[in-house]
């Protein structure tokens, strides 16, 4: 049997956790829309877990030993959506490790879903979302900032052929999932082009509208 079909997640016929559980808010946006900017400061104020699916997916590749990492290697150069498979195995398992290191139920998964096949079979065999937190920003703006991480980034999908190629998957893949679940009232639009402080303010805002709180710090008195 191949590797890939030995998966267990997308085999699962009920989600592994339910929403009062576990809380997972989808972060999408075009590429360069700024996703891994906002979770970080995310992280600081609000206590999730950020896990990256391009992150996730890199890590495997480099992996010694991995079955995948020629494949995930062609399809991340060419812009194209990995194996819906080993996606979703590579995130269930950094949740699960995650709730046993650090007992946390909150998860910012950033950059995922990409494709519908994705989203439905996540939400069916993990756990389904609270909402998607949805970075919206013109071509030309997620062009520039690419360019520009391109010349430290080290990445192999920063050059503008690859470039043009995550663009489409994008409009022709990855929107469809914005859209479905925009019908669905569970999509929380911030316009993506202002600098990374102002377009964080709108975060917050639309956090509070959601009812997902800050946490707060606690002072230990030392007398
Ligand atoms: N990728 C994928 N499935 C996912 C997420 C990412 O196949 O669910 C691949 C895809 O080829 C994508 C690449 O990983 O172009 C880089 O993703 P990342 O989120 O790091 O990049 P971004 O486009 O957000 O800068
Ligand atoms: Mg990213």
């Amino acid at each position: 049997m191949p590797a890939i079909e030995r998966l267990a997640a997308a085999t699962r016929s009920a989600p592994l956790w339910s929403k009062d559980d576990v809380t997972v808010i989808f972060v999408l946006g075009g590429p360069g829309a700024g996703k891994g900017t906002q979770c970080a400061k995310i992280v600081t104020d609000y206590g999730f877990k950020h896990l990256s699916a391009g992150d996730l997916l890199r890590e495997e590749q480099d992996r010694p030993g991995s079955e995948f990492g020629e494949m995930i290697k062609s399809y991340i150069k060419e812009g194209t959506i990995v194996p819906l498979e080993v996606t979703i195995q590579l995130l269930e398992n950094a949740m699960q490790a995650t709730r046993e290191k650090d007992n946390k139920s909150l998860f910012l998964i950033d950059g995922f879903p990409r494709k519908l096949d994705q989203a439905h079979a996540f939400e069916r065999t993990v756990v389904p979302s609270k909402f998607t937190l949805f970075f919206d920003c013109p071509e030309d703006v997620m062009l520039e900032r690419l360019l520009n991480r391109g010349k430290t980034s080290g990445r192999a999908d920063d050059n503008i052929e690859s470039i043009k190629k995550r663009f489409r998957t994008f409009v022709e893949t990855s929107m469809p999932v914005v859209n479905e679940f925009q019908t669905q009232d569970r999509v929380a639009k911030v316009d993506a082009t202002k600098g990374a402080d102002e377009v964080y303010e709108d975060v917050k805002k639309t956090f509070k509208e959601w009812d997902i709180k800050p946490i707060t710090l606690k002072f230990v008195q030392t007398q």
